[in-house]
């Protein structure tokens, strides 16, 4: 049975005041809700004090939208999976659409950063997804296979009991154009196929996927209840402490 599991991914929003109210007034939002687990990932720059506004046995637990893959040194601007720990980190987003797309990472550089998540005991969320031309000229399971086949190089099977893989249509993203629930469905479907080809029916069995791409409280039902979505990761709809928590509780 996989536990679903929905993030708010914050990206480049937030001030330091709006930052701690987000987080706090969600954790109170949210603190009879069972069964799901909640993650939020601000910007790096507000994780230590989003992290120490949330109590610890609470139910929201804190993410970074990214990481470096070495431990440390001479790394101008980069942040290291020991640095996220630091500060109450248990999951990383890695190869997030907006760094493959603006920022220019490469499946090799977003596969090390992944394995540097495991390697230090964090979560990491792998994102995949295909752009609007390469879904329109029916790439889109090319694209998503290369993206996973490459991101989860050389790592096992134990490993990957760890990871969550987020499929994300890049053109579904901050557009209001969500995937159809049944295109997440198919994509989704397809994911967990690749997995259990490059691992195990159990593994695939297991694997938490979630779908992303203006998800919100008004389609929040509809796409949970596709057989193969098992959470959500929200931006713009997770930057409200209203719209979030009524996504946390229909989910
Ligand atoms: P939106 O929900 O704003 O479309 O963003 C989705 C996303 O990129 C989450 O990582």
């Amino acid at each position: 049975m996989r536990k679903p599991f929905i993030a708010a991914n914050w990206k480049m929003n937030t001030d330091s005041q709006y930052a701690v109210e987000l987080a706090s007034g969600l954790e109170k939002a949210i603190a009879d809700v069972k069964g799901v687990n909640v993650a939020v990932c601000p910007p790096f720059v507000y994780l230590q004090s989003v992290a120490k506004s949330l109590s610890v046995d609470g139910n929201v637990a804190v993410g970074s939208q990214d990481v470096y893959f070495e431990s440390n040194g001479a790394f101008t601007g980069e942040i290291s999976c020991e640095m996220l720990k630091d500060v109450c980190c248990s999951y990383v987003i890695t190869g997030h659409s907006e760094r493959r797309h603006v920022i220019g990472e490469s499946d090799e550089l977003i596969n090390k950063k992944t394995i540097a998540a495991l390697e230090a005991g964090i979560k990491p969320i792998l994102c995949i997804g295909e752009l609007l031309e390469e879904r329109e000229a029916d790439k889109t399971s090319q694209v998503c296979e290369r993206q996973l086949r490459e991101g989860l190089k050389g790592i096992s099977e134990e490993q990957l009991a760890e990871v969550t893989i987020a499929y994300e249509p890049v053109w579904a993203i901050g557009t209001g154009k969500t995937a159809t629930s049944q295109q997440a469905q198919e994509v989704h479907e397809f994911v967990r196929g690749v997995i259990a080809d490059l691992y195990s029916k159990n593994a695939a069995d297991n694997i938490i996927i979630q779908y992303g791409g203006s998800a919100k409280p008004k389609n929040t039902k509809e796409l949970m209840s596709c057989k193969d979505v098992d959470g959500l990761l929200v931006g713009g709809a997770g930057l409200k402490v209203d719209s979030f928590s009524e996504m946390v509780k229909i989910t």
